[in-house]
């Protein structure tokens, strides 16, 4: 039986409790992105080819330029009114359950499985897999396959070297470890498209977020002897260019990559709230910024939703960040 006090869980552990159970709900976080989404579809794909049931729960559509991912058009916010009491609800890539957003059911603690790999983890589940080492939760999924006993099928590669690409910035980041390569080159053995993954996540993007780049960069300030740089979007941009939120996910690359910056904001003021991703090139822990504001993340990538005016978020990020060494 599933244990209820919280705390970190085995491979084993994990394992046997994916054999036991026979209906799942993988669930993915809010303002999904490729490694949410990918690997809770290379689980399921997996449990699926063992005869389990399985039902994705996700707040938001899937991006554009995600709709490729096998299965993908079986995520929903809906789920079947006979789903089974004991079915597992597995939540991907989350340190907290609010990152589901607010349309997720109450939930038995004892029903969770956390698969996860921030460093604020906040440990929900009965089961907390929880590997802050690992470069997405992708290959923390990948590490669950093996003893499973599933087949890594060429679609459940391509879900894991989505979410590896993802997290990686395409192998740019600094958790691209020589590990994460050779995993990367096993999953391409196995069918991975890496040439589809490349072309749909990162060279596809509509006329409308190139303008939209354009212009928040021709905005953008930099400020405390140009080591932080912030740019602001706004409804008023994104109707200029009929572009929508996910037109604006290449932004803050740009704006972390000017020479001498250390940390880079953007300000997300458009759908009726403010949130903040943050991107730091590894002097500063952004991170910890964001947990000062409640939100979270990894220590050169973070976001958070700011309660307030955007005048007021940046006043607020920027203290956060002087606080934590800018
Ligand atoms: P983003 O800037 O939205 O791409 O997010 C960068 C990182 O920060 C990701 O690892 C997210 O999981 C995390 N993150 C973004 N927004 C929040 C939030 N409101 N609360 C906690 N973590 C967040
Ligand atoms: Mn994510
Ligand atoms: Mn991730």
């Amino acid at each position: 039986m599933i244990q209820s006090e919280p705390r970190k869980a085995t491979t084993e552990e994990v394992v046997a409790e994916l054999r036991r159970r026979e209906a799942f709900v993988m669930v993915s976080h809010v303002k999904p992105d490729g490694d949410t989404l990918g690997a809770g579809l290379a689980l399921g794909l997996a449990l699926r080819a063992l005869g389990k049931r399985v039902h994705y729960f996700q707040q938001d559509p899937v991006p554009r330029n995600l709709r490729f991912l096998p299965d993908a058009d079986r995520v929903a916010r809906e789920l079947p009114a006979d789903l089974p009491a004991d079915a597992l609800w597995v939540f991907c890539d989350m340190s907290d359950t609010a990152r589901a957003g607010e349309f997720l059911p109450p939930l038995e603690r004892e029903n969770v499985l956390d698969i996860d790999h921030h460093l604020g983890n906040s440990h929900f589940g009965a089961l907390n897999y929880v590997l802050s080492d690992e470069c997405s939760t992708g290959t923390c999924v990948l590490r669950l396959l093996r003893p499973l006993g599933t087949k890594i099928t060429p679609e459940i590669a391509t879900c894991l070297l989505t979410t590896i690409m993802t997290d990686t910035g395409g192998f740019m980041h600094s958790n691209t470890t020589a590990e994460v390569l050779r995993i990367s080159g096993e999953l391409m053995d196995l069918g991975a498209d890496r040439d589809e993954i490349t072309e749909r996540i990162f060279a596809n993007k509509r006329l409308a977020a190139t303008r939209l780049l354009g212009a928040a960069l021709e905005t953008l300030r930099l400020e405390e002897d140009g080591k932080f740089c912030w740019s602001l979007v706004d409804d008023a941009m994104l109707a200029r260019f009929g572009a929508d939120g996910e037109d604006t996910e290449e932004i803050i690359g740009h704006l972390r990559a000017i020479e001498g910056v250390d940390v880079a904001a953007l300000f997300k003021a458009y759908d009726g709230d403010v949130r903040v991703s943050l991107r730091s090139s590894g002097r500063v822990n952004v991170q910890s910024a964001a947990g000062r504001l409640g939100g979270g993340g990894h220590f050169r990538a973070s976001g958070l939703t700011f309660n307030g005016s955007a005048e007021a978020a940046l006043a607020a990020v920027r203290e956060a960040l002087l606080a934590e060494g800018l």
